[in-house]
């Protein structure tokens, strides 16, 4: 994945002078007699004879009251009312057009309205994402897991721990887990800054590509925060963004399996996406053993309801037709 560099454009030189190159100010005059338009005619010819020139009584302007309309006039101006409201209008739709997609964090607005975005598959499976990763004291454990009860999952990850981490994040798709984008780092970008969002995630999308070999197709902002920046940077990166139907509030200091577990469960529905951290990289230290401890008991709950538990690829999102390809 390469990012497009915007670069400047070269400068212009100029038109041409006309056909020809000036020849001085003679020409000139010569071909405009008639500037400047509002120069008052120049009297020509020997002045009378025995007269003297008269010296003019005065300097211009000398006495003379200062004209206030006049130094209004000639003193530097600022931009117009009508320029600083274009202004002000302009830069009140760009950050509007940033913040609002950031509504859909708001469960009820995208369950309703974007299905897709949350994630939202067919009713028979639930998809299984963690988010924070790849963190070599806590994500080992989640692969063991997740191999002892044979689950596949989704990992959404940071740049900047893959790169730190190469021999992590190849292990977790070694073992047939899918491997999707959280972001570069874990930040909360609310001014727009269209560049800062694609080369954030473009550098993600690459680390990535470079490291496993495939291509991610999975796009969660950090804390769900999906700014029209984002948005964009994913779909030029061709990536989908998805959030989430439930999750365990599994970052907290409080956080216990029970409770995790008991906040999934009262969310969860066929054909949902759980959101959980095999990390604590931003939340409070240790809380992903909560979220490790839980996990045996919620692909119990999801069997025992006739769920099958695995990753996005496989959870069946409208306009997402290719099946997860197999690990290396
Ligand atoms: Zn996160």
């Amino acid at each position: 994945m390469t990012i497009r560099d915007v670069q400047d454009q070269p400068q212009g030189r100029g038109q041409p002078q006309g056909r020809g190159q000036f020849q001085g100010w003679g020409q000139f005059q010569g071909r405009h007699r008639a500037y400047p338009p509002s120069t008052p005619p120049v009297r020509r010819g020997a002045p009378q004879a025995g007269r003297r020139p008269r010296a003019p009584s005065r300097l211009p302007g000398a006495n003379r009251r200062p004209d206030p309309s006049r130094a209004a006039a000639l003193a530097p101006r600022g931009p117009g009312p009508a320029v600083v409201t274009a202004l002000a209008t302009t830069a009140a739709l760009a950050l509007a057009g940033h913040v609002l997609p950031a509504g859909t964090w708001l469960p009820g607005v995208r369950r309703t309205l974007f299905p897709g975005l949350a994630g939202t598959g067919e009713p028979g499976h639930v998809a299984l994402t963690f988010d924070d990763g790849p963190d070599p004291n806590s994500t080992p454990h989640f692969l063991d897991h997740l191999d002892r009860l044979s689950v596949r999952a989704t990992f959404f990850v940071l740049g900047e721990a893959v790169v730190r981490h190469p021999a992590l994040t190849r292990d977790i798709a070694r073992r047939g887990h899918e491997l999707a984008v959280h972001g570069w780092t874990h930040g909360r970008p609310w001014l727009p800054a269209p560049g800062r969002d694609l080369r954030d995630v473009g550098r993600a999308v690459a680390a990535l590509a470079h490291l496993t070999g495939v291509a991610p197709r999975w796009y969660r902002p950090p804390y769900g925060i999906l700014t029209g920046g984002r948005w964009l940077a994913a779909r030029r990166c061709g990536l989908r963004p998805v959030l989430w139907t439930a999750w365990g509030r599994d970052w907290t200091e409080t956080a216990t399996a029970a409770s995790v577990l008991a906040t999934v469960r009262g969310q969860l529905r066929g054909g949902g996406t759980v959101l959980l951290h095999d990390s604590d990289r931003t939340a409070a230290p240790g809380c992903w053993r909560a979220t490790l401890d839980m996990l045996p008991d919620l692909v119990t709950h999801c069997r025992a309801a006739g769920l099958t538990v695995g990753p996005l690829a496989d959870h069946g999102i409208p306009g997402v037709a290719h099946p997860m390809p197999a690990g290396p």
